[in-house]
């Protein structure tokens, strides 16, 4: 990090929807975590709801404000509409391309003590690549339309998240030997290399082979490989067999979508934008519109919670990320859970009792 950036500087980019009321419950978390330098927070702009007011989605001033004055970042969500709207294109992932985070990490972890399957994994997502560069064309032809989207595999991008995911392999192996854990994966560091190099075999093989090429750098760690529809098959049948899974970025979305269902909801499951300087936590849920009006809000604030937490994690506040894991669990053992996971709380009443735990 450049010196200049001193202390914990956090950048709070809210967005629409319910990343309003999630982001500042990972706020107040963040401001009463011990172990870590007192945070202070600045609010930034983006989203669809600023692109109505203003006719753009992610203003200059905030990927500007990040750059130059924050050590960190939260993001809260924002909608994306299903229809195209002109001129209109999403904030987040023009933002991960700004601050170049290239790889999106997404633990899926069951709480032990409760009911539901047995699961410790985590996804690793690229994130600059594949079909998200959005070149797709469409044209007339005697036969009727086709349209046609250019999938971007390189060596660079496919290098740098296989190196992402045996590191993480290695740091969650240490972690769980510190703090014990017996659920979930109780095997050597291994990373499963997602893909579908029998049918696309020139770029998930390039995406395969890229990853194996730099397995040899981290002899601690097992290398694995699965054609993603047979992974989601045993993503649902046997999660517990399954670590850290390196994937593309279509297959990593979709996969974390799954893996979030098999935890109980999406409004747990939390992530991390990483690059090589910059970090940005966001919860994988979106805006949720359905629920976002609801007073007071029902929105679950965990998956944000959790993502503050990582976001230290990362940094490398491992003993605070830890209390806020624990404070959250125990809430959730205890009942303090919003309608989404079965519970009566509100949004607030959750985040209060997750601040009395820590
Ligand atoms: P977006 O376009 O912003 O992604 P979406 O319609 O896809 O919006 P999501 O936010 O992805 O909505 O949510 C999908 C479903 O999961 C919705 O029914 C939503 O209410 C629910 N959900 C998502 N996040 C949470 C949360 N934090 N708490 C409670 N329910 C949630
Ligand atoms: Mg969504």
């Amino acid at each position: 990090r450049e010196s200049a950036k001193k202390g914990l500087r956090i950048g709070m980019i809210a967005g629409d929807g319910i990343g309003r009321v999630v982001l500042p419950a990972a706020q107040r978390v963040l401001q009463n975590v011990p172990g870590i330098p007192t945070p202070t927070f600045v609010n930034l702009d983006a989203g669809f709801e600023h692109f109505q007011k203003t006719g753009v989605a992610l203003p200059p001033a905030t990927v500007q404000t990040l750059k130059n004055e924050c050590t960190a970042a939260m993001f809260g969500a924002v909608s994306s509409p299903s229809h195209k709207v002109a001129g209109y294109s999403s904030p987040i992932v023009a933002l991960r391309k700004e601050m170049d985070l290239y790889a999106n990490v997404r633990p899926v972890k069951s709480v032990q003590g409760t009911e539901g399957r047995d699961v410790d994994m985590t996804i690793v997502r690229e994130n600059t690549e594949c079909l998200y560069i959005k070149q797709e064309t469409i044209e007339d032809t005697p036969q009727g339309k086709v349209a046609r989207a250019t999938r971007q595999i390189s060596e660079r991008a496919s290098t740098r998240i296989g190196r992402m995911s045996f590191e993480i392999a290695l740091a969650a192996a240490e972690v769980k030997k510190q703090r014990g854990g017996n659920y979930g994966w109780q095997g050597p560091p291994t990373v499963t290399i997602v893909h579908k190099s029998n049918v696309l075999s020139i770029t998930d093989g390039l995406f395969r082979e890229s990853v194996r090429a730099v397995a040899g750098d981290y002899p601690g760690v097992v290398v694995e490989e699965q054609i993603v529809d047979s992974l989601v098959y045993r993503l649902f049948r046997e999660p517990e067999k399954l670590s850290v899974l390196c994937c593309p970025n279509l297959y990593g979305d979709i996969v974390s979508d799954g893996g979030a269902a098999l935890v109980g909801s999406l409004g747990l499951v939390p992530s991390v934008n990483v690059g090589d300087n910059f970090i940005m936590g966001e919860p994988v849920h979106g805006s949720a519109p359905d629920i976002a009006d609801r007073v007071p809000s029902i929105a679950n604030p965990i998956a944000s919670i959790r993502s503050a937490a990582l976001m230290l994690e990362f940094m490398g506040y491992v003993e605070p990320a830890a209390k806020i894991y624990d404070a959250v669990d125990d809430a959730i053992r205890k009942g303090f859970v919003t309608p989404d996971l079965g519970g009566k709380m509100s949004t607030d009443e959750v985040t209060e009792e997750i601040l009395r735990n820590l």
